[in-house]
């Protein structure tokens, strides 16, 4: 059978492979912990749920406009005016089946067919996927480890062209966790309106930051920037949400409508329940979030010198998301193995823990793993992968 090329042309996930191979061993009865979780642990906040449960008996059961319930984008616009100074009317705001689906709707409203969409290295597996199956050319800029993964201004101008249509910018990032600072994104955000490229800013961590950083959205560095960007965003991470696919894309009224009407054609509205779950996230907030957060940090300041303690591997301290991105090279090479993927291999056969390997994000040399598990279970995975590299040397 001829299947579409444009299907034909997506790359399966790597991370499907490994997690299928991890369930085959926790069949066969293995002890194996998985770090592969893209999710975060907690069960979705009660208040939530029962805002959802308590919606449903009122009668909320039936189809909502395609592009989300009215008093929905309300209060997102009103999250965005608290978080961020961002004015958004409701029809600037579209709420979607997850960001996922968010970023799908978006690429098919902005692309023509052989348009290129800049993606910096490493990079969330689904970006290049999408923008093929709408016809655009993934275009790979390098975020350079040395620079904490992100990429430069004179990167991008190297890479620009006529066909460039968007950038795509995603701080806190999957998988490395991390942040560009205001300065960085002024400056990359010159360069994208001068180019008048779009700005496609994922923003879906923006909850989940330690330190002393702080979230700023590239929008709301100017007029100007916000009028080119395109925030994409839901609550998925933020909230323990990841099941109930909510998620939202806020810009340009033209591409918010077009954007709309494709979603009526395709999907129609979000489950109905979920965007009064949703309300009920941001409306009656109890601190959850926080809650949420403080246990990510605590895992990350824990695990994260257990990390470089491991022979060979190097990490960038990341300052958002639930994942580690360490460089295992020289593990991978003192080990024997001829590429990372083989290693990640090997560790799950032999010590009966999963991780990512990084070829799936465009890093060969890097295995993502996700704190998002209890730090019991992260700090024994840790302990058995530091006798596995020490086996191999
Ligand atoms: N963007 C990034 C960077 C992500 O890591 C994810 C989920 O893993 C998403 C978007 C999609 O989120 P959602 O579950 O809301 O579709």
């Amino acid at each position: 059978m001829n299947f579409s090329s444009r299907v034909s042309s997506i790359t399966p996930s790597t991370t499907l492979a490994i997690t299928a191979k991890a369930k085959e061993l926790k069949a066969q009865g293995h002890d194996v912990i998985g770090l592969g979780a893209g999710e975060p642990d907690f069960n979705t906040p009660e208040y939530i749920i029962e805002a959802s449960y308590q919606s449903m008996l009122a009668g909320h059961t039936k189809y909502t406009p395609a592009g989300g319930l009215a008093e929905l984008k309300k209060v997102i616009g009103k999250k965005f005016k608290e978080d961020q100074g961002l004015d958004y009317t409701p029809e600037e705001i579209i709420v979607t089946n997850g960001a996922k689906h968010a970023l799908a709707l978006l690429f098919q409203t902005i692309l023509e067919e052989g348009e290129e969409v800049i993606i910096p290295t490493p990079y969330w597996v689904s970006y290049p996927e999408q923008v093929k199956i709408s016809g655009g050319v993934p275009v790979y800029v390098e975020g350079k480890e040395e620079n904490e993964f992100k990429v430069t201004v004179q990167q991008l101008e190297n890479v620009i062209t006529d066909k460039t249509k968007a950038f795509i910018l995603n701080s806190p990032s999957n998988p490395t966790g991390v942040m560009y600072t205001e300065e960085e994104l002024r400056k990359i955000g010159e360069v994208c309106v001068k180019h008048n490229i779009l700005i496609v800013s994922d923003e879906i961590y923006e909850k989940l930051i330690y330190g002393e950083e702080k979230h700023i959205s590239i929008a709301q560095l100017s007029p100007e920037l916000k009028e080119q960007t395109l925030i994409v965003n839901g609550v998925s991470k933020s909230h323990s949400m990841t099941g109930w696919r909510i998620g939202y894309t806020a810009g340009r009224k033209d591409i918010i409508k077009m954007m709309s009407n494709l979603a009526s054609h395709t999907t129609s509205n979000p489950a109905v329940m979920a965007q009064y779950g949703t309300i009920a996230a941001y409306e009656q907030e109890d601190g959850s979030v926080e809650k949420m957060r403080q246990a990510f940090e605590e895992r990350l300041n824990t695990v994260f010198d257990k990390v470089l303690s491991i022979p060979g591997f190097s990490c960038v301290k990341p300052q958002g998301a639930f994942y580690l991105f360490p460089n295992v090279k020289k593990a991978v090479v003192s080990g024997g193995f001829s590429s990372t993927d083989e290693w990640v291999e090997a560790l799950l056969e032999e010590a009966k823990v999963a991780v990512v390997p990084g070829s799936g994000f465009g890093a060969d040399d890097n295995i993502r793993l996700s704190y998002a598990t209890s730090l019991e279970q992260f700090e024994e995975a840790l302990d058995r992968i530091h006798k596995f590299v020490e086996s191999r040397q």
